[in-house]
Formats: structure tokens, C-alpha cells, sequence
């Protein structure tokens, strides 16, 4: 168990992972946290890396995602998400073992399975086959980084965990449509369909991919869950909630949740993506942890956020 005044530092918390995990860890009691700015602190700079973890010396580490985005984000800026994943997670794994953390928890994605992988994808479906292209740049830098944390295990006898999330979503998520996620991007195009009385909302790529979505208060509270010697292994462990839906029928839950009234178009001239992501969560389960909050209640949410910071503008 962490201690509840064990110093925790949680890179990447201005994300929404990033946020969510520090509200988290403080409601259950967690005081010693440590969070810096990315205008404070670079993490793709190693010397400015090293000499914040002499200073600080963190007894645990939560890796929460620093640059990523959705599915156009990693088709028109691969070079970006390879380069700065890379550094990152290389500065701060190296680090927390040369400071003696005592646990840290690295967090892949599920777009590091191979694209025609059998469903639902099992932890050791790992590079067994090509990757899906538009996302590759990204997943080759995940996917280093796990080897990263078991080659650091294997050699230095740290206990660095990785940990592969399905698609996460919930509030302070990235709302930019040309940058965010499909979860996001649906709220605000539907939103603003509604409020413009507009008679249509475009939607990506054919409707027919299926994904996995996951409140982010649930994913957090699964990392606690691991972090807290539940699991001390070096293979990774798949989180997710453990049912997928088509992109279709997603975008007709937001368009009943956004009241709105018009029609939905589906552009095929934009990319679908991975075909199917579902993860196979039978290892967490039997741990004892399992999802708590459906799409439906977790949608309702996101868009009451969403609603609530638009209001704020
Ligand atoms: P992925 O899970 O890595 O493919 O990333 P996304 O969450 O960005 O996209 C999931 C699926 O939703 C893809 O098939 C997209 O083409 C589709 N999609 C439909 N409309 C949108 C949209 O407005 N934004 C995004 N990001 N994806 C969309």
C-alpha cells in the first residue's frame, strides 16, 4: 500500500488523465502530492528531468499522458508524438530508478495492439502483427516504453508497472475538433448543431469501427487499485470497461444526450482507424476490479462539464 503521506508525483497532470488521477489520489486521503507545470518543468529535457528528481525525490510515479490526441492528431503529426513520448518516458523512467522510487506506473494505449487483433485483445496479443498506420508513430513509442519498464525491472530489480487503457473519456478531456478524441469531438459537434439549429453533424469515417470507453474517474481508480500492490508484474495489464459500441451507435447516444434533431452524415473520405478495440480485462477482474460508471451515465456527465465550461466562456 502507498502510504497516505508517501510523496507521489504525477507527470502530465494538467491532462485529463493527469487531473483526474491528482483528484483521485486526494479524495482518498493522498497529501504529499507533486505536480509542475509544463512551463516549469520540460520532461522532454533530460538535465532539467535529473535535476528535479534529485530535488524532489518522489517515492512514486504515475506516468499519466503528456502528448497524444485523436485520430487525426496522430495521422498529421507522428514526428511530434514519436519524439516527444520518447524523451519523456525515457527521462522519467531512467530517473525514477536512479532515484529509487518505489513504484512507478506507466500508462500505454490500446492503439499498441496489432490493427486485425483477435477480440477482445489479450495482454499477449503484443506484437503479434503489423499496426494499424495511422497510429503507429504513437504506439512504437508506447510500446518502447513498456519494454523500457521491463528491461529496467529485469535488470535493476525495480517495480515499474505498465498499464494499457481502452479509450478514456470524461471531464477536462480535449475538446478540439481538430485535435481531440471521438467522444469529445461528437459533444461539441453536436452541441453546436443543437445551438446553431444546424440539420446535420458530420461524423467521421464510416460509423462501423468499434471501440471500448471508459469514464475516466474508473481508469483512475484502477491505476490507485494497481499502484496500491495489487499488481507487482512487469507484463502490462489491459483496463477498460469491457463492452465496445459502433462509432454509429456512440454518435447516436450523444445526439439523444445533446437533444439534438437533425441527421447524421458519415464522411468517408476520413479515416476509420483500427477496425475493432476491445480489451480483454480478465486479468484485472480477477484482481477485483471492474468498471463502475456505463457510457450512458459517463456521456451524461462529460456533457455536463462540457456544457458548464462553455457557459463559463
Ligand atoms: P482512435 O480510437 O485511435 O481511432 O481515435 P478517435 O477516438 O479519434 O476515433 C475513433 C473513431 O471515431 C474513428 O473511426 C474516427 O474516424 C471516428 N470519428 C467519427 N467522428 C469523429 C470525430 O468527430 N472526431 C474523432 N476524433 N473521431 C471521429
Amino acid at each position: 500500500m502507498m502510504s497516505k503521506d508517501a510523496k507521489i508525483f504525477i507527470a502530465g497532470y494538467e491532462g485529463m488523465i493527469g487531473t483526474a488521477l491528482v483528484r483521485c489520489l486526494k479524495t482518498t486521503g493522498f497529501n504529499n502530492l507533486i505536480t509542475i507545470s509544463s512551463s516549469l518543468l520540460d520532461l522532454t529535457n533530460q538535465s532539467e528531468v535529473h535535476k528535479f528528481f534529485l530535488q524532489e525525490v518522489p517515492e512514486y510515479v504515475f506516468l499519466a499522458p503528456i502528448k497524444e490526441g485523436g485520430i487525426l492528431t496522430n495521422t498529421n503529426y507522428p514526428a511530434e508524438l514519436i519524439y516527444i513520448n520518447l524523451q519523456i518516458q525515457s527521462n522519467l523512467i531512467h530517473f525514477s530508478w536512479e532515484a529509487k522510487v518505489k513504484k512507478l506506473l506507466f500508462l500505454g494505449s490500446s492503439c499498441i495492439y496489432p490493427k486485425f487483433c483477435p477480440q477482445p485483445m489479450k495482454e499477449k496479443a503484443l506484437l503479434t502483427g503489423p499496426m494499424e498506420p495511422t497510429n503507429e508513430a504513437y504506439a512504437i513509442a508506447k510500446i518502447a516504453g513498456i519494454k523500457m519498464c521491463q528491461a529496467y525491472n529485469k535488470q535493476y530489480n525495480t517495480n515499474f508497472i505498465s498499464v494499457i487503457p481502452t479509450n478514456i473519456y470524461g471531464p477536462y478531456d480535449n475538446f478540439d475538433l481538430k485535435t481531440s478524441h471521438v467522444i469529445p469531438g461528437l459533444i461539441r459537434k453536436f452541441h453546436q448543431a443543437k445551438t446553431r439549429k444546424d440539420r446535420q453533424v458530420i461524423i467521421w469515417g464510416t460509423g462501423n469501427p468499434r471501440r471500448e470507453f471508459l469514464f475516466v474517474d474508473d481508469f483512475t481508480n484502477a491505476c490507485i487499485f494497481l499502484m496500491n500492490n495489487n499488481y507487482n508484474q512487469s507484463e502490462m495489464i489491459n483496463v477498460g470497461y469491457g463492452k465496445d459500441v459502433s462509432i454509429k451507435e456512440l454518435a447516436l447516444k450523444i445526439k439523444e444526450i445533446t437533444g439534438f434533431n437533425g441527421e447524421l452524415i458519415f464522411d468517408n473520405t476520413k479515416p476509420d482507424g483500427m477496425p475493432n478495440k476491445l480489451l480483454d480485462i480478465s486479468k484485472i477482474n480477477k484482481l477485483g476490479w471492474s468498471a463502475k460508471t456505463d457510457l450512458k451515465k459517463g456521456l451524461k456527465k462529460t456533457y455536463t462539464w462540457f456544457k458548464e465550461i462553455e457557459r463559463l466562456k
